[in-house]
């Protein structure tokens, strides 16, 4: 990958770095006030589940972020974790902050939807026999 290329993709996972690090709007709804109401409490109730599901989800996408910075700092950005073959640029475009390729996210989405132990930080995973 050519360093412009990296440029771009540094700048677009910077970018997002720091609208993830800013997204603080939902913290807010975390903190239960005490609602005279029942129903403001059930509404409160169902704010904060959300609200802590897009915490969750964010909290993962930032340090797919913060990873996917350090391979570009590493020289591996690109290089899919699970199989080392480069991950196509369409992909990357679409999804900077992608570890894997296609195939290797598919079979490590089987696995964990099957319960399996999955090496996310990459290496080689056994694969499972066909
Ligand atoms: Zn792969």
């Amino acid at each position: 990958m050519s360093k412009t290329q990296l440029n771009a993709f540094r700048k677009v996972l910077e970018a997002k770095r720091k609208e993830l690090l800013a997204g603080s709007s939902d913290r807010a709804e975390i903190l239960i006030e005490n609602a005279a109401e029942e129903f403001d409490r059930l509404q409160q109730q169902m704010n904060r589940e959300v609200a802590i599901r897009n915490l969750d989800r964010e909290s993962k996408l930032l340090k797919d972020v913060q990873a996917a910075m350090a391979r570009i700092e590493d020289d591996t950005f690109g290089i899919c974790l699970r199989c080392e073959e480069e991950i196509p640029e369409k992909r990357l475009k679409a999804l900077p902050w992608a570890a894997y390729c296609v195939p290797c996210q598919e079979a490590i989405d089987r696995q964990r939807a099957a319960g399996q132990p999955v090496d996310e930080d990459g290496g080689p995973v056994e694969l499972a026999a066909a």
